[in-house]
């Protein structure tokens, strides 16, 4: 067995990370070996809380046997057969039907995708291509918001509204803009939240005119925006979003790659907020993580459009609707229903986490706690005259001394942990988030 050292050299030397500084980074990678419930192992053998859900996705927590047997089965049945040239797979028929049986009302059809970021890159190509055939070919400009995240594919990453990642590559393509992101505490607090959350959702009825109603092709947004740093709008922004779009007939992309699946407490975020989108991507915890899956919710209207004027939609991956990841997502499901996993998430777990979380909004080093959900942040001030420093700080003593994952946006720390976590687990969050806070206090004095 090779020990923490070799997988370290080996990794600094043939290992590109995402999202990392390689030269920063060095060989200190932290190597995970395995993992059940909500803790993690090292090669090290220390045992670590996983208040990241991986990345937004485990809501099931780690060592669920039934989705790796479900998966394994398939494989040695059908372990791949594309959905090209009319064909299809069971497992990824039948988890179509599924999806159409929680997804919200008019939602029937789902185009499968490997990830979050190539059922983004759909979104882009469906929504412009749906405009065309209604006999709107000029209606292609797509409106997104400012530190948006929808992924790193070079649609994803233009839809996204990171300047960091548009800065690389020459993003974002032609025809999409940004406007303005409700972020209260970041860029509100002169006005109240609902003042703020009004002001910025009017931001797209400014944008709209701007562009003339016949350029624009949809908007798009995470019903809570998690990678940019669990930024909860204010009760008065998606009202007032759909109010906008529907004055203009312009159609909702809901980004559900986060959201759904449980994590606002309902099937998806869009539920939670009252929306009625008529796009939703999703991802991750479609399979808790456990097999790469994505895809695109796809409401009626747009569905029979395609489907009656179309001809071929000449889109599609390999690994679009693979048997074994449908075989995954089904499990999945199935343990969500049986389980009744939203629901306890609901009225059981996401109360007390709430509660816990709103409690280390008290710690003296906090400027705000807050929480919809099981996905939650608390802002730190800046430190050293840099922004990130007291956040990159908090995340490496989180870790490395208190045994927990959180992340760092800014210096913002966000946490999005597993929807299953028992009481006893989310004291021990807790507890380790105060030690970790404790312990960022005194190094950044
Ligand atoms: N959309 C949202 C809202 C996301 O949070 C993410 C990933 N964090 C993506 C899209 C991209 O998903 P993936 O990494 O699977 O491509």
């Amino acid at each position: 067995m090779p020990d923490t050292q070799h997988y370290r050299q080996l990794d600094a030397a043939h290992y590109m990370h995402p999202f990392t500084d390689a030269k920063e980074l060095g060989s200190r990678a932290r190597v995970i070996t395995r993992a059940n419930g909500v803790w993690l192992r090292d090669s090290d053998n220390n045992e670590i809380l996983d208040g990241m859900s991986g990345l937004w996705c485990v809501n099931l927590g780690y060592g669920r046997h039934e989705i790796t047997e479900a998966a394994a089965r398939q494989m040695r049945e059908l372990p791949y057969y594309n959905s090209f040239f009319q064909s299809a797979n069971p497992p990824a028929i039948l988890l179509a039907d599924e999806l159409a049986q929680i997804a919200p009302a008019g939602f029937n059809r789902v185009f499968y995708a490997g990830s979050g970021s190539e059922a983004n890159d759909t979104v882009i190509r469906m929504i412009r291509q749906y405009w065309k055939l209604r006999g709107h070919p000029r209606r292609t400009v797509i409106i997104s918001r400012r530190n948006a995240y929808h992924g790193s594919t070079m649609g994803g990453a233009s839809l996204g509204g990171m300047d960091a990642m548009h800065a690389q590559g020459g993003l974002p393509i032609p025809d999409i803009v940004h406007i303005g992101q409700p972020y209260w505490y970041g860029e509100g607090r002169e006005m109240s939240p609902d003042e703020f959350g009004i002001q910025v959702a009017r931001e797209l009825e400014g944008k709209i005119a701007e562009l003339g109603v016949n350029r624009v092709a949809a908007f798009i947004g995470e019903p809570v925006q998690g990678a940019g740093g669990v930024i909860i709008p204010p009760d008065s922004y998606w009202p007032e979003i759909q109010r906008i779009c529907d004055a203009h007939g312009i159609p909702i992309v809901a980004d559900e790659v986060i959201c759904g699946f449980g994590r606002l407490g309902k099937w998806f975020g869009t539920d939670h907020y009252g929306l009625r989108p008529k796009l939703m991507p999703i991802a991750k915890a479609l399979t808790s993580g456990y097999l790469p899956m994505g895809g695109v919710l796809v409401h009626d209207e747009i569905a029979e459009v395609l489907r009656e004027k179309c001809g071929e939609f000449a889109h599609g991956f390999t690994y679009g609707g693979h048997p074994a990841c449908a075989a995954a997502a089904r499990e999945t499901l199935r343990i969500m229903r049986d389980e009744r996993v939203v629901e306890r998430a609901e009225s059981e777990v996401i109360p007390y986490f709430q509660r816990k979380w709103m409690e280390l909004g008290g710690h003296s080093l906090v400027r705000e706690a807050r929480v919809v959900g099981m996905m939650a942040a608390l802002e730190l001030p800046r430190s050293g005259g840099k922004e990130g420093r007291t956040g990159m700080m908090c995340r490496d003593i989180c870790v490395g001394e208190c045994g927990l994952v959180m992340r760092a946006v800014r210096d913002t720390m966000v946490s999005a942990p597993p929807l299953v976590m028992t009481r006893e687990e989310i004291d021990e969050l807790a507890e380790r988030a105060w030690k970790a806070l404790d312990l960022t206090q005194k190094a950044i004095q």
